[in-house]
């Protein structure tokens, strides 16, 4: 079984995260700021959600002020907009950049609009130029969610925000098992958030060492032997492994979402993040890429792949479309694919304007969320499990009628059949 993520951590990054567990050095924040490679101000911290919730704090806007969001996010996001008392207005996704247009940012920008928040999703990344114009021009803070692609130092190539947010948690690229650095432009700003960052108490160390046990044991299990030795288990229990796994990857429980994010990062986490930063593994990251390459030749003369047309993508998750998404996935998990729908990404709530006009469609964004399928993906995976899944993909899943198709296609151009040795049920 090919699980469907496997956590982006190395068995030594994580030995030492032990060892810094158990003799913290004497760090702060500083350290990791300082190795930060960016023209802008480094800002660490917990997580990408306690930084935006800092940052919302520093600029202390009016009560009803408008954030317009990339339609698609994840639930932490938007509690911390509405904590702050403030509306996010969504703008639809384009299903092939997953990115919305500058047309559409502008079209809704209002008197009461403050800031722009555009997210690079699913490994893409976006030329934030066009959006930059548009905010310099309203007066407005354009800050971009980079929490799903981070790909290395981004070493000032394109700084044109006036926030960037890098997030290690878990689930991401060079994690840490948690924290986050934001690019601040503003130099009196970050020191306002240094401020307001320093009164919190700190993350406790065994908090911190729970998290690396935790995640250390979900990875000895992503491995293919113990995953479906655990899979057995579970299912003489009579529990589904999907529903464990979910829970075991959310970060902070809702109820206490505040609590939890208002804390500064323990030492330890600090010398992590440090050491993930400056110790970014490029080849890794550009196997993942020929992976994500691969499977595109693959898949995409038959399907539509959320994010093909983006500037640049190194697929930190793969969508593709089908009409048939949760049966796609019971039946990939046959052939000993673990596949996934939507993770914890969310559409966000269209909300009427005030004038009364319409609520603005974000239609191509449920489309993505509603009808993607997220395949595994990631350097342990070999070319030939690659070719295995795309084989077993279009055994499976059924491509959604094209509009502009009045006749379904006469032959199926990738319905190879499947090699026996290929079926193993698990
Ligand atoms: C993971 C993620 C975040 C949150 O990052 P944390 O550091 O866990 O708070 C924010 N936005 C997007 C798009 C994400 O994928």
């Amino acid at each position: 079984m090919w699980v469907r993520k496997r956590i982006d951590i190395g068995w030594a990054d994580l030995a030492s995260a032990v060892g810094h567990c158990l003799f913290p050095k004497r760090v702060d924040t500083t350290a990791v700021n300082q190795c930060w490679r960016d023209s802008r101000h480094a800002f660490t911290c917990l997580s990408v959600r306690s930084g935006l919730d800092i940052l919302l704090q520093a600029l202390d806007l009016p009560r009803g002020s408008e954030v317009i969001v990339s339609a698609m996010t994840i639930d932490g996001i938007l509690k911390i907009i509405a904590k702050h008392g403030l509306v996010a207005v969504p703008v639809d996704l384009q299903f092939e950049t997953l990115a919305p247009t500058p047309e559409d940012v502008e079209s809704a920008i209002t008197d009461q609009t403050r800031l722009v928040l555009i997210a690079h999703l699913f490994g893409t990344q976006i030329d934030m130029q066009p959006y930059a114009r548009i905010t310099q021009q309203h007066g407005m803070l354009l800050i971009e969610d980079c929490a799903q692609s981070f790909r290395g130092m981004p070493q000032g190539k394109s700084d044109v925000s006036d926030v960037a947010m890098y997030s290690f948690g878990p689930i991401k690229t060079a994690t840490a098992l948690g924290g986050a650095v934001l690019c601040v432009a503003d130099g009196k700003l970050t020191k306002k958030m240094e401020q307001i960052q320093q009164a919190y108490p700190t993350q406790s160390t065994l908090a911190y060492f729970k998290r690396v046990v935790k995640y250390g044991f979900l990875k000895f299990l992503s491995y293919r032997i113990p995953i479906t030795a655990f899979i057995a288990t579970l299912r003489i229990l009579g529990v589904d492994y999907s529903e464990i796994l979910k829970k075991s990857v959310k970060g902070f429980p809702t109820d206490k979402l505040f609590l939890r994010i208002r804390q500064q990062p323990c030492q330890a986490l600090l010398s992590v993040l440090q050491r993930r930063i400056t110790s970014f593994d490029e080849r890794r990251l550009k196997r993942h890429c020929e992976l994500g390459e691969l499977l595109c030749d693959h898949l995409s003369q038959q399907y539509d792949l959320p994010g093909s047309a983006a500037t640049s993508n190194y697929f930190w998750v793969f969508p593709v479309e089908t009409d048939n998404p949760l049966e796609t996935i019971q039946n990939l998990r046959a052939y000993g694919f673990d596949a996934d729908q939507r993770g914890s990404m969310v559409k966000v709530p269209t909300v009427p304007t005030v004038q009364g006009e319409a609520v603005r469609s974000i239609s191509t964004t449920d489309r993505i969320l509603d009808n993607s399928v997220f395949l595994p993906i990631y350097p342990a995976m070999s070319q030939q499990a690659i070719n295995q899944l795309a084989k077993a993909f279009c055994q499976v899943a059924v491509r959604p009628r094209r509009p502009e198709e009045d006749q379904p296609p006469l032959v199926d151009a990738c319905a190879h059949s499947v090699p026996e040795t290929l079926v193993r049920d698990i």
